[in-house]
């Protein structure tokens, strides 16, 4: 047998896959990529990401509401998210976070107040994700960007309780041991194959072996050499290698450990005793 893998965090509800998604996930499959966890970005996509993972028995779904959309989400998300979050096939809650990467005060017309405007919605509509998680038990699927010190802030105060996924971790390894402190996670996607992502790959060196996952983010980020196009979740395969190389074992062993540590993380995943 072929050493398996995970998608941790792929976006199979965008309309880039709508045409092939049956195609997209046996391709997943031929690859030796047993679970896709895909990734809501706000109510509808939360929605459709857990209609896939109840048609497609590989497919498990994280549902919530994306920082970068903040300005369109309800004043209290929590009841909807509740909802969704009773369901079996939900994993996770996110993606949730905080994201300072493109602020309103770059836009034409806009003033510094819409910059503090917006950094509080975003700040609010995380804290929602995090209580409710907290009262269900579950964990949060973490986006972050330009914001590392604001989202590590707010997590602090629920980190007994509630466990974050930094996703597509590009910061340094004084960041993620910080992350790690806080009994949260990693999580790294094809930037590992990059040429200029030697960054991240210093990074995933230092990490312990339990302590991160897989991911594409796809249709994002396709590893080398697919670099440029469309990703999807077959691609953990790419990623997995150059992880193998840069973690130092085998892909076996790392095919356990990060199987193993998202098992635990996300609810549900595991596979029951009978299979
Ligand atoms: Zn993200
Ligand atoms: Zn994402």
């Amino acid at each position: 047998m072929p050493p398996i893998f995970y998608d941790t965090h792929a976006h199979l509800d965008f309309p880039d896959f709508a045409e092939e998604l049956p195609q997209v996930i046996a391709r997943a499959e031929a690859a030796g990529i047993a679970k896709i966890i895909t990734i809501g970005t706000d109510l509808e996509s939360s929605r459709r990401s857990l209609q896939l993972a109840e048609q497609f028995p590989n497919v498990f779904a994280v549902v919530g509401w994306h920082p970068s959309h903040a300005s369109e989400a309800p004043a209290d998300f929590r009841p909807a998210l509740r909802e969704l979050a009773a369901q079996p096939k939900v994993v996770a809650l996110g993606e949730t976070g905080l994201d300072y990467h493109r602020l309103p005060s770059q836009n034409a017309g806009a003033a510094p107040a819409d910059d503090s405007h917006y950094k509080l919605k975003q700040a609010e509509l995380f804290r929602q994700h995090l209580q409710v998680a907290a009262d269900l038990g579950l964990n949060c699927v973490i986006h972050q960007r330009a914001a590392l010190e604001d989202t590590i802030a707010q997590l602090q105060p629920f980190a007994a309780r509630v466990r974050g996924a930094f996703h597509c971790f590009a910061n340094d390894a004084a960041a993620m041991r910080r992350i790690l402190a806080l009994g949260s996670l990693v999580s790294f996607t094809g930037i590992l194959t990059f040429k200029n992502g030697q960054n991240v790959r210093e990074t995933l060196a230092a990490t312990p072996s339990d302590q991160f996952m897989l991911e594409t983010d796809s249709p994002y980020l396709a590893p080398v050499p697919y670099r440029g196009k469309r990703c999807e979740p077959a691609y953990v395969k790419e990623i997995a290698e150059v992880a193998a190389a840069v973690q130092g074992c085998t892909l076996q062993e790392l095919s356990e450990r990060t199987c193993a540590t998202a098992n635990v993380f996300f609810r549900g995943l595991a596979p029951t005793a009978s299979g």
